[in-house]
């Protein structure tokens, strides 16, 4: 090598190492505006209209059809964040935010999110990052003691509810049929649900190749909670028609009126079986916090498999969904399969996350809910949830003394259900016109063939001034109606 290409060399990396450092400093710079942005967010956010105030296409169309050629400065792009993107942005972290199921997206877990994305470290196996691995294990360890469950359970994070059942189908069906991971599912295995469980619950199901012709939605009583007769003669007749029962779902907290299905009978009848037993407890689990709550989980403690979503109403932001089994031996039989290109050395404290699922990837996302863990307590969660609790109560007493408005299910946690005493469509303008305000966001169901309002309290912001502002609201949107 010549000098002079050695000095071109030497310049070019001198040249190469300040680019990096000034690409370092323009992060720190417009990380600091980022966090300040995000202080003043959450500061104000009580504010801002909770429903995105655009129509379809909007953003789209504001946008430019292509991506740019040349690097643009952070300024311009947290501009354009500001002025584009906000506007479209239905405001989840929102303290009047009472829809599906509120969550909160709290600041411990921000900053373990930002910190998660600058290691872009990833968990596939052990050795590619054992922080991964050994602090999942630890988090999950801590939420599953918190919930009061034994230490025979193992635990994994997925991103959401949906994946972690589709993976708690996949064991149902390796439990009963190992042959099916060779030769594939016989279309004879039949799993069952209620009428009530998550979509996601038939979802999975379809995408394990069950069929939904396969899928049996029991019918669920009064209060929309599975009847343990009816799984029971729906199994029996599977049976003397040939089929194979393999699975059944329980929900701990229904996603339109948070009922509790009968899980001791549930797991009686499983047992008797040789069903797999899954409980989605995707929003509920988290109420298991509290002592006082601690019964709802009662039956699990005999499931196989169950699942848990932290960024429900456990304060971290999308997407955290905690996957609990009894038998990680049959998920790691389920799932293992290892390529020459991705051969470790055995260890048996060292898990590779990645025999225990579909995805490869695994992202660190157990250091969101840590920090959240850490910082919060479990007295401070415990208290967000005793409150969110009571109020809910307390509408629910507002909606049985109002002469005009009733209840349509009992109130076990922190989600009412009523209607306006009118049709369905006084019921959707009511709601219609509340949104529209701007000040909150509630969403309907339908139970009992009739269309359901539906309010769900679960953010960390929320005072029973804001649940109150949504009552009042109501009310005025139904003497008006
Ligand atoms: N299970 C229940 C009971 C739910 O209420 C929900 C969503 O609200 C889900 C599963 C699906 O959750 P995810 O969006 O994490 O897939």
């Amino acid at each position: 090598m010549s000098k002079t290409t050695d000095h071109k060399t030497a310049a070019a990396a001198a040249k190469q190492e300040g680019d990096w450092q000034a690409y370092v400093e323009d992060f720190r710079r417009a990380g600091h505006e980022t966090v300040d942005w995000i202080a003043k967010y959450l500061s104000s956010v009580s504010e801002m209209p909770v429903l995105a105030q655009t129509k379809p296409g909007d953003l789209l169309d504001a946008l430019p059809q292509s991506a740019p050629e040349q690097g643009e400065p952070f300024d311009a792009i947290l501009r354009d964040f500001d002025r584009l993107i906000m506007p479209a942005v239905t405001q989840w972290n929102h303290p009047r935010f009472f829809a599906y199921f509120a969550c909160t997206g709290s600041t411990p877990a921000i900053l373990g999110e930002m910190l998660a994305a600058a290691l872009n470290t990833n968990g596939l196996h052990w050795k590619t990052s054992p922080a991964v691995a050994e602090l999942e294990q630890r988090a999950l360890d801590w939420l599953r003691q918190w919930i009061g469950l034994s230490d025979e359970w193992f635990g994994i994070v997925y991103d959401t509810a949906s994946t972690s059942s589709m993976h708690a189908i996949v064991c149902a069906r390796e439990m009963l049929d190992p042959e099916a991971r060779t030769t594939g599912s016989r279309n004879d295995m039949v799993l069952y649900m209620s009428d009530q469980s998550h979509m996601s619950i038939e979802k999975g199901a379809i995408a394990v190749g069950v069929g939904q012709k396969n899928i049996r939605k029991v019918p669920s009583d009064v209060e929309f909670r599975m009847r343990a007769d009816e799984l029971a003669r729906m199994i029996e007749e599977d049976k003397r028609a040939g089929k194979r029962p393999f699975c059944v779902v329980a929900t701990v907290g229904t996603t339109s009126s948070t009922s509790i299905d009968p899980v001791p009978q549930i797991a009686d009848i499983a047992e008797k079986h040789g069903l797999w037993l899954h409980v989605d407890c995707a929003y509920a689990g988290a109420a298991a916090v509290l002592p006082e709550q601690r019964h709802i989980m009662s039956g699990t403690e005999r499931a196989h498999s169950l699942v848990l979503n932290a960024h429900k109403w456990l304060l971290t932001p999308i997407d955290l969904s905690a996957f609990y089994t009894r038998r990680p031996d049959i998920l790691r039989r389920a799932f293992s399969l290892t390529p020459d290109y991705l051969k470790t050395q055995d260890d048996p404290r060292a898990h590779n996350l990645m025999d225990y699922g579909v995805p490869l990837g695994h992202r660190f996302r157990a250091l969101k809910l840590w920090f959240v863990m850490r910082y919060f307590g479990r007295e401070r969660i415990q208290a967000m949830l005793r409150s969110h609790i009571q109020w809910a109560k307390d509408f629910a007493a507002l909606v049985d003394a109002h002469p005009r408005f009733e209840r349509v299910a009992p109130v076990p946690l922190s989600v009412v259900c009523f209607r306006y005493k009118g049709s369905d469509d006084e019921n959707r303008a009511i709601m219609e016109k509340v949104n529209a305000s701007g000040r909150v966001f509630i969403a309907s169901t339908v139970l009992n063939g009739r269309l359901t309002l539906r309010l769900a309290i679960g953010n960390l912001e929320t005072t029973w001034k804001d649940v109150m502002e949504a009552w009042e609201l109501l009310v005025l949107a139904a003497k008006s109606d």
